[in-house]
């Protein structure tokens, strides 16, 4: 089990057929995540595509995760968590925390991913895919409105997700501490993840 600290973010190959588990530590830590295929880095995990296929925007356990030309690349198999995670809010990202009224440098979930992928020598393309926002509650009005609430998720809720084809996943830990994303004390939190299984074998 590898711990990912609060505010930063980190690359972790999944090979196909093995799982990774992410872990709610604390409770209420969102995390951010991105799926990139490990030998093309332009093909991702895409939110859209993805509810597209599941026909609702959410991700429930038993759901695959696609790419933007509809190929699945990973399953996400379990879930003990009360089964909140966004799939509409974009990355934190030093324009948020400047309208938050930030001058300074401030963590954010934008930065982590590419310095994440930076960190394992990988090129992604020039833009933040749509995350899917772990544990991140986000109801959606019968008019359409959207707000950010506090996570339900409580300490040691877990996640966890099957690798389809050998993929890179980007985990951040969400730095929000202006707004009760991740619970109503702003404080964030690190989060547990670990990889498990044997590999398929590479393509
Ligand atoms: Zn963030």
């Amino acid at each position: 089990m590898a711990y990912l600290s609060a505010r930063t973010g980190v690359a972790v190959p999944v090979a196909a057929g093995q799982q990774l588990t992410v872990t709610n530590t604390h409770g209420q830590q969102v995390v951010d995540m991105w799926a990139l295929d490990a030998h093309d880095a332009s093909r991702f995990v895409s939110a859209p595509h993805t509810w597209m296929r599941t026909g609702r925007l959410s991700i429930r356990a038993g759901d695959e995760l696609s790419d933007t030309a509809r190929r699945p690349l990973l399953a996400f198999d379990e879930d003990t968590s009360s089964g909140e995670h966004d799939l509409l809010i974009p990355s934190c990202d030093i324009a948020r925390y400047r309208e938050l009224g930030v001058e300074g440098y401030h963590d954010n979930c934008r930065d982590n991913y590419f310095e994440a992928l930076a960190a394992a020598d990988i090129e992604p393309l020039p833009f933040v895919p749509q995350p899917l926002n772990l544990f991140m509650r986000v109801p959606i009005a019968a008019d359409g409105s959207v707000s950010i609430q506090p996570p339900v998720s409580k300490p040691g809720d877990r996640v966890r997700f099957t690798a389809l084809e050998d993929v890179i996943v980007v985990l951040s830990a969400c730095p929000q501490d202006l707004a009760p994303t991740n619970g109503p004390g702003r404080v964030p939190t690190g989060v547990a993840y670990e990889v498990v299984g044997a590999a398929e074998g590479a393509r």
